[in-house]
Order: structure tokens, then C-alpha cells, then sequence
């Protein structure tokens, strides 16, 4: 997934970077317009999931040219993308251990509570297409 998810930052002609130090604002990355840059922020090496979740975010905005912050519902765009890294396995268990507990279970993940939001939004969604009454041909 993280090599998937670089690739497509060198065709798009984004560099990738990182900074080791975390910034208090819980960001973990962003994307630089003018420079065509991701910049992930205090991810460690061993926070791979993180890392691919906060680069397919941030790839979104790169693809779409956003520059600067964007507002919520734009931000939430991206966020669904993001979620595409998540293991429907790892966060059934963590949803199993933690009932109700969204914290806890980003914290299993080792994801923003933010993420584990838009998943369980995006398996809602999934549920509702699945669960949809089909129309009969007539
Ligand atoms: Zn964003």
C-alpha cells in the first residue's frame, strides 16, 4: 500500500517528505500546493498505517490542487479515501474489544479518532447499499 501510494505521488510530480518532529496540533501531515509537497509530520517508521492514511489524504488534496486548509466537508472527501487503508479484520477485532469506544479503537489502530469517524461512516454506507431492496425486472 505505502509503495502503491508513493508511485502515484511521483507521477503526480509530488515529493514526499518527512519531519520527525510532532506537532502539537495533532496534524500529521499536509500538502504544500506551490511546492507540490506532503509533508507527513511525527509519523514513526513502524506507524506504516498511519503513514499510507495520512498519504492517501494528502494525495487527495494534491490531485484535486487544493491550496491551504480546506473546510470540513472538503476535508472529509479526503478522509474517505484515506480510509481505504484500513483493515476491515483490525478494526473489527478493536471494535469487538472496545464496544463503543472510539478512542480506544483508534488507538489500537494507531489511527486518528478522526479516521476511525469517517470508517465507520464509509461501512454504514456500505451496509446501506448492501441492505438496499433490489427492484425486480418487470
Ligand atoms: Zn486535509
Amino acid at each position: 500500500m505505502l509503495k502503491t501510494l508513493l508511485d502515484q505521488a511521483a507521477r503526480l510530480g509530488v515529493q514526499v517528505c518527512t519531519d520527525p518532529r510532532p506537532r502539537t496540533d495533532r496534524v500529521y501531515g499536509f500538502y504544500d500546493h506551490d511546492r507540490r509537497m506532503i509533508v507527513l509530520c511525527g509519523i514513526a517508521a513502524r506507524d506504516v498505517c498511519l503513514a499510507c492514511a495520512v498519504l492517501a489524504h494528502e494525495l487527495t488534496h494534491a490531485i484535486k490542487g487544493h491550496a491551504g486548509r480546506q473546510d470540513e466537508h472538503v476535508e472529509g472527501l479526503c478522509d474517505s479515501r484515506a480510509v481505504n487503508v484500513i483493515s476491515l479484520d483490525a478494526y473489527t477485532t478493536a471494535a469487538r474489544y472496545y464496544p463503543d469506544n472510539m478512542w480506544a479503537i483508534a488507538s489500537e489502530l494507531g489511527l486518528p479518532q478522526r479516521l476511525i469517524c469517517a470508517y465507520q461512516q464509509h461501512l454504514d454506507s456500505t451496509r446501506r447499499l448492501v441492505d438496499r431492496p433490489r427492484l425486480e425486472a418487470v
